[in-house]
């Protein structure tokens, strides 16, 4: 299959693109489009075959359920039963935004889209070339991240076409996304409202709009047995190629032992990379290092982290060693995207 790519500027949308995407979607196609977390691979939603497309082309599971996206608050009857009056607070508050909340479905969302389950997971996104392209392809667009399965999540045009240019109908490129993690997930079907995958909208945040908020135990206890909650969670997601262990502990400490082991693979003929931040860019004598951002603002930090991973991919990178981020706010979707990519491998240096 020849895949279209269009360029489109958010200022100066270009109906033409957004009609060709539209008409792809109504006829049962896939498009690629950039949203606020990260690049969606998009299909209607309500129509299985084309959702069950989603599925072979990433190599998904099927078993993983996908997110149906919307463009207003309007769309919402046709797909959820009754949405629970603190949903409604929320969705005033968090859409559009980086927020998915999951409600009981109606007949109208088919099982194929839902894994099975008899939730469906909505998100309205803060983009607006995502919502014309939803409203064109007739409003109800399944879209999970636009990435081959267990490769990291695209933020990039370019990264989507690296992983499935061939495999889709087309790509809209409206350039580098804004946050560069994916949506936070927010049961509300049960009572506290449930966080089964942490995002830009924070449990703090929720919290305190609505009061108590729980986390799915399996995020706190990375290792517990348990499956997590949100089915897609199980999967070693967001894995670049290369072994790659986080350093946790005292900054200076964490540094020292980073050059220690780069060194220790170097001198094994192994291409080490290393990921730090502009704090402390000047203090690693070995190794390929790259800079995911500043410490002052860990919003820099989600926006490079998947991109990165891409780039050790393409160096052919065998180890790398990063440094760890603080848990509150943004941090704790960064520490969950790198603990997953790094299968968990996590050394705590002591003082
Ligand atoms: P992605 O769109 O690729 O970022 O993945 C969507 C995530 O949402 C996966 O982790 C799914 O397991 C989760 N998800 C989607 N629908 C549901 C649902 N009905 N119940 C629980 N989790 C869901
Ligand atoms: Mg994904």
């Amino acid at each position: 299959m020849k895949t279209i790519i269009e360029r489109i500027d958010a200022e100066q949308m270009n109906r033409e693109t957004i009609e060709k995407a539209g008409r792809i979607l109504r006829d049962g196609g896939l498009v690629a489009f950039p949203t606020e977390t990260v690049y969606g691979l998009g299909a209607d939603a309500l129509n299985e075959q084309a959702a069950g497309k989603i599925y072979a082309a990433k190599g998904r599971p099927s078993d993983n359920p996908l997110i149906v996206h919307v463009a207003d608050m309007e769309s919402l009857t046709r797909i959820t039963g009754t949405i629970p009056e603190k949903a409604g607070m929320i969705a005033r508050e968090f859409w559009p935004g980086p927020l998915t909340m999951i409600f009981r479905k109606t007949r109208a969302v088919p099982f194929g889209t839902t894994g099975g389950l008899d939730t469906v997971a909505v998100r309205m996104p803060d983009h607006a070339i995502a919502r014309e392209i939803i409203r064109a392809g007739g409003g109800f667009i399944a879209a999970p991240s636009a990435n081959t399965s267990g490769r990291p999540s695209p933020t990039t045009a370019q990264h989507v076409e690296e992983d499935l240019a061939g495999k889709i109908d087309m790509v809209v490129d409206g350039g580098a996304v804004e946050i560069g993690v994916e949506s936070t997930i927010l049961d509300m079907t049960v009572e506290p409202p449930m966080i089964l995958r942490p995002g830009a909208v924070t449990r703090e945040m929720l919290e305190s709009l609505v009061g108590k908020v729980s986390v799915d135990k399996t995020l706190i206890e990375p290792d517990s047995r348990k499956a997590p909650k949100a089915p897609g969670m199980k999967y070693r997601h967001y894995a670049p190629k290369a072994d790659l262990t986080i350093l946790e502990g005292d900054l200076s400490r964490v540094v020292e032992e980073i050059n220690r082991l780069a060194a220790e693979k170097t001198a094994k003929g192994y291409k080490v990379g290393i990921i730090g931040t502009s704090e402390t860019a000047g203090s690693y004598s070995i190794g390929n290092f790259k800079c995911i951002g500043t410490r002052q603002d860990e919003t820099s930090v989600a926006g490079n982290l998947y991109g990165i991973l891409r780039d050790f991919d393409s160096d052919g990178t065998d180890y790398i060693y990063s440094e760890s981020f603080s848990t509150c706010g943004i941090g704790s979707a960064i520490m969950n995207r790198l603990q997953k990519a790094a299968g968990h491998r996590i050394i705590h240096v002591d003082k």
